[in-house]
Parts: structure tokens; C-alpha cells; sequence
């Protein structure tokens, strides 16, 4: 079968390798049909991926078809459309142990330290397999990673129809954290981006007021909405450094901030004092624990969608077209999305 190694920095290669085999019970193999193109492989793509060795096969967001179970499996059967939560976890760390598996002392993502779902198909252990619910297609499926990693986000945050809530960045993950702050019918949310075409989206989804820091003082407009109260929960996921300066300024006294953003230089200026001075709690977040049947349910519900956030489809065999689309801020993508089928 045919597979897609990212060799080195911008170079991908097609190469046959042995079909996957089960070996064990528990074993599941799926014919990948989509794969979302993710922030993460774009990093991995340009090389500059710390925890990403070469050759690597790319993709942790993705849905596809079950062909072959091995005898034990039992949530899921041959023919089922399924996503997959794209994680190896050692199962014997402290994290491990108490059910904190995302925080695994020794995680394996998919597509970054093992290969990932840019190949025909893949051997998923089944605890990590979960079936589609009907009315969700293939397309959308690959869509519902993010929107677990919005739901650790939210549930980190413990955010709650009494927040007034502030998240930096309206790309995909920003605006699943939008959708699930609607969901929870949050008080007031306040979507701050430098593109007015996300913020454009941000408001068709409901944000209740948008901030575009190239032209407003986002620490006034802030002020302005709350009262000068400031945020209860501030979300972090633009990956900007300017907001994770502005951040700490916005939040309300108690309240919370959560960073799920990656920066471009390893150290950021914060300043401590309204940390200290306001009693705020800041935590990060990082990919999510038992999120995959919270996102199926409501997804399966309605209460969620998520094919509105895909903007751009390609091939399989046009993965790098897929990436330099994904890179160009011209091309204005949410989330690029390949598939193997026509
Ligand atoms: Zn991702
Ligand atoms: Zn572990």
C-alpha cells in the first residue's frame, strides 16, 4: 500500500510499505478516507517540529472506514465509519494511572512521534477507535479531534454559563471553543483575531462582540464590553505573542486564563502582578482525555456541527499543494482537509 513520508523540510515522498496485519485482539484497521491538515504537521512540514524525527508519515486528524477487527473487538465492525484519538499512551505512568492520559509521561502522538494517517491504512487499538454518529460524514468526522482538544480547553477552564468569556484566535480551535462556549451558552463571548474574515465567521457563529487588535486597543474594547470588570476565562489560542502579553490585562480579578497556543520563540514576557494582584489561575491544556465520546454525542445531537470549518479540500497525492495552501494566509483557510477518494 502506499504511503506519505515527510522525508525532510518541505518534501514529501510516496513510498509502498507492507500492508498493517493484526496481531492482537484488540487490534482494528481502517482505510483512512480524510485527513485534516492541523497546525501542528504545518510546523512538522517546515521542519521546524521539535519532538518530529524523519521519515515521518503525517495526520492525527482523521476518519476512515473499519476493515478488519481482531476477534475481541467490540464497539466497532468492519464497514463502520470511525475517527480515531490519535494517541499511544504508556498506560503505567502516574498520568496514565489516574486517567490523565493526555498528560502521559511518555505520549506518542500520531503523525509526530510515530507514523501518522497520511497512508491507505492504519492499526488503531480499539479503546482508541469511535464510530461516527449517523448523519456524520467521512468529511466531517476528521473534523472532531479539534473540536475534543476545544473541549479539554473549555473543561480546563471550567468554563460555565456565567463566563464572559475572551479567545484570543479565531482559527479552527478558537472557533470550536466558540461553538462549545454556545453550546454551554456562556453570558458573553468576545472573539479577538487579525483577520477580519475570521472574525467574520467567529460572529456568524455567535460571538457576541469581535476585536481586531490591528485596529482597536483590545485591552479597552475588553473594558468597555465588561464594565471594566474584564473576562472571568480567557482563552490563549492565537499563538500570538502580543496576546499572551495582553492576556493577564483582560481578566477579571479570580479569574482564569488557559494557553493552548505554541509561540514562536520559547520564552514570552508575562507580566506577574496582575497574576499575583488579581488571583488569577492560568493553566495549560494539551490534547484531551475521554473527550472523543463527549464530541460524537454531540455532534450526534446536533449541537454541534463542524463541516462549516472546512474551507479547502484536496487530493491525498496533493498533500504538499495542500500544505503551502494551508501555510499562505492569502488563501484564507480554516481547515484544509485531504481525501483518498474522488
Ligand atoms: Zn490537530
Ligand atoms: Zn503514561
Amino acid at each position: 500500500m502506499k504511503a506519505t513520508f515527510l522525508t525532510k523540510a518541505y518534501e514529501f515522498k510516496e513510498l509502498e510499505i507492507d500492508e498493517p496485519k493484526i496481531s492482537k485482539p484488540d487490534d482494528v484497521i481502517i482505510d483512512v478516507k480524510y485527513v485534516g491538515i492541523c497546525g501542528t504537521d504545518m510546523v512538522s512540514y517546515q521542519g521546524k517540529h521539535e519532538l518530529l524525527t524523519f521519515p515521518r508519515v503525517l495526520g492525527h486528524e482523521f476518519s476512515g472506514i473499519v476493515t478488519v477487527i481482531g476477534e475481541g473487538v467490540k464497539n466497532v465492525k468492519p464497514g463502520d465509519y470511525v475517527t480515531v484519538e490519535p494517541l499511544v499512551t504508556c498506560g503505567i505512568c502516574k498520568p496514565c494511572k489516574i486517567g490523565d492520559y493526555n498528560v502521559c509521561e511518555d505520549m506518542k502522538v500520531l503523525g509526530v512521534h510515530v507514523d501518522g494517517a497520511c497512508q491507505e491504512k492504519v492499526l488503531i487499538n480499539a479503546d482508541r477507535v469511535f464510530k461516527l454518529p449517523p448523519g456524520t460524514s467521512l468529511k466531517e468526522g476528521a473534523m472532531i479531534e479539534p473540536l475534543c482538544v476545544s473541549l479539554e480547553i473549555s473543561r480546563r477552564g471550567q468554563l460555565s454559563i456565567e463566563d464572559t468569556l475572551v479567545i484570543f484566535g479565531a482559527g479552527v480551535i478558537g472557533l470550536c471553543v466558540l461553538k462549545v462556549a454556545k453550546c454551554i451558552r456562556a453570558r458573553r463571548i468576545i472573539s479577538i483575531d487579525i483577520s477580519d474574515d475570521k472574525l467574520k465567521i467567529a460572529k456568524n457563529l455567535g460571538a457576541d462582540y469581535v476585536i481586531n487588535p490591528i485596529r482597536d486597543n483590545v485591552e479597552q474594547a475588553v473594558a468597555e464590553i465588561t464594565n471594566g470588570k474584564g473576562a472571568s476565562l480567557v482563552i490563549e489560542a492565537s499563538g500570538a505573542e502580543e496576546a499572551i502579553k495582553t492576556c493577564w490585562t483582560v481578566t477579571a480579578y479570580r479569574g482564569r486564563v488557559v494557553i493552548i497556543g505554541f509561540y514562536k520563540s520559547p520564552l514570552v514576557q508575562i507580566p506577574p502582578i496582575h497574576i499575583v494582584k488579581k488571583e488569577l489561575d492560568i493553566y495549560g491544556s494539551r490534547l484531551y482525555r475521554n473527550r472523543f465520546p463527549l464530541a460524537i454525542d454531540l455532534l450526534a445531537r446536533k449541537e454541534v456541527t463542524l463541516i462549516d470549518l472546512i474551507s479547502h479540500e484536496f487530493m491525498f497525492d496533493q498533500i504538499d499543494l495542500a500544505m503551502k495552501t494551508a501555510l499562505n494566509p492569502a488563501e484564507k483557510t480554516l481547515k484544509v482537509v485531504i481525501k483518498k477518494d474522488k
